[in-house]
This record gives C-alpha cells, sequence and structure tokens, in this order.
C-alpha cells in the first residue's frame, strides 16, 4: 500500500476545518459544508432537471418508438429494448425523487436523488407510500397543497400561477397512481430490471438456453439475467410491436409528466 503525501490544502474550503484526505482524497469540503452547499443548489437543481433531465428517457424512447415503425425486426428488437430500459430508468428516477423529496429535511434532495437506486425494498416502499395513502394524505406527505388549499396557502401567486399550481397537484396525484397501478408485482419486477439497465444481455431467440425459455414467440425479444439464488437463467421476454411499446412509451411520459409536476409544485408552492 502507497502513502499518499497530505496536500497542502487538506482543510475545507468553505469553513476552514481539517478535512480526512486519506479517506476522501481530493475532498474540498467538510461534511457538513458539503450537505448546507447540496441544499443551497437543490432549488437551481430542481429546475434544471424538470426542463431537461428528466425528459431524457421520453425522449430515447419516443426516438426509438419512430424507428421502430421502419426498421427491420432485428433492429426493432433493439429498439424495443431500450424503449423499456428507458421506461425502468423513468421509474427509477421518479422513485428516487419522490422519496429524495419525502426525505428532503434530512437529506439534501439532489444527494438522495443522485444516491438512489431502485431495489425490492425501496420500490415495494415507494409503490406502497401512493397506492396506501389517499389523494390528501398523497399530497400532505409531500407537503404540497390540495388544489383546494393553494389560493391561502400560497399568496404569493397569482391567479394564473395560482391556477397552474392546483392544476399540476391534481395531475401529479392521478399520474402517481397511474404509474404505480400495478401494485407490488409491479414494484418488484422494477427492481428486478434496473440493475440491468443499460447492460443486460440480449438476444433475439433462446432456443440455445436449452429449454429455458420455451415460452419466448419469435416476434420477442429476450433479456437475459442470471438468477442465483434459483442457479437458473432468468428471462423475460418483450414483444416489440409498435402498439405495446406504444403503450410503455406512454407509461414512461406519465412518469416524466409525474416527476415535472412534482418539482413545480414544491417550487412553486415554495415561492423557489
Ligand atoms: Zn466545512
Amino acid at each position: 500500500m502507497t502513502t499518499q503525501p497530505v496536500p497542502s490544502d487538506a482543510f475545507c474550503s468553505d469553513c476552514g476545518t481539517a478535512v480526512d484526505v486519506h479517506e476522501h482524497e481530493g475532498e474540498s469540503r467538510c461534511p457538513a459544508c458539503f450537505d448546507r452547499y447540496l441544499f443551497d443548489i437543490d432549488a437551481g437543481f430542481l429546475e434544471n432537471y424538470r426542463k431537461f433531465g428528466c425528459r431524457s428517457r421520453l425522449v430515447v424512447a419516443e426516438t426509438c418508438l419512430r424507428g421502430l415503425v421502419t426498421d427491420t425486426p432485428e433492429h426493432r428488437k433493439v429498439l424495443a429494448m431500450t424503449i423499456f430500459e428507458q421506461y425502468v430508468l423513468s421509474m427509477n428516477d421518479l422513485a428516487g425523487l419522490f422519496l429524495a423529496f419525502r426525505n428532503r429535511n434530512e437529506a439534501p434532495i439532489l444527494k438522495s436523488f443522485l444516491e438512489f437506486r431502485l431495489n425490492a425494498s425501496n420500490a415495494t416502499g415507494f409503490f406502497d407510500a401512493v397506492q396506501m395513502a389517499t389523494d390528501v394524505e398523497l399530497v400532505a406527505a409531500l407537503d404540497l397543497p390540495l388544489p383546494v388549499e393553494v389560493t391561502a396557502r400560497c399568496p404569493h401567486l397569482d391567479a394564473k400561477d395560482s391556477y397552474s399550481l392546483a392544476l399540476a397537484v391534481y395531475h401529479l396525484v392521478q399520474d402517481l397512481r397511474k404509474a404505480t397501478d400495478k401494485g407490488n408485482v409491479g414494484a418488484l419486477a422494477l427492481s428486478q430490471f434496473v440493475g440491468q439497465a443499460g447492460g443486460a444481455l440480449i438476444a433475439d431467440d433462446a432456443k440455445w438456453l436449452n429449454g429455458a425459455a420455451s415460452k419466448l414467440t419469435p416476434d420477442q425479444v429476450a433479456m437475459l439475467v442470471l438468477d442465483p439464488k434459483r442457479r437458473g437463467i432468468y428471462v423475460q421476454g418483450l414483444t416489440a410491436d409498435e402498439g405495446a411499446m406504444g403503450q410503455v412509451v406512454d407509461a414512461i411520459d406519465t412518469a416524466t409528466r409525474a416527476a415535472s409536476n412534482l418539482i413545480y409544485a414544491y417550487l412553486q408552492s415554495n415561492h423557489l
């Protein structure tokens, strides 16, 4: 093991506290100042993410859907899997954002969001938090005003902005419900795929699997996941036709709109 020389600037750039560079090489802030810095940039992050980052999954999926119409059967399968991956990623982002908002008094939203990775436990937690709450409870959990409360709770908004905020909260609730209407089965399936998204092994047929995917039809593309517990290969078939993929793109649209309205409602109601 080599010993790194301690840099002369091994102090927090914000408050001057000594920073343990052996553990965090190159770190320039102490943990407390880092959190404060992240809290300070949360509103800027959210505004930019709402306009650009949160739309990225939808942009890729819609582009693939357009390509699906004209491409060869083999390429269609690649595009279909890419669309499905965008769906998984958009749900990862929505769940991460939702849970980051609920935790925003304990940790900066940007930090919670970047650290978030969907797994069986937090996916179920997210789906339950939406499905088991009434509309009033759901809006309260996010500390947003109900549409009827907007005028009283947000005197800083004019009539037009009040109306937009009430509409955003209304659609947010509808879209959160729609995005999680598959319940726990949906949550678990998502958490299974999220680890594979982008790096999954895909195959255009599964005859070579020695019977592991006998239900796979010729129009489907297969995503292969190693299942060490069952000592087998789990095969998820996906039908690469335009209609089925159109529904997946709709689901991405729902998740994207929910994320966007959640951020809009938070920024507007808190005068940020
Ligand atoms: Zn500091």
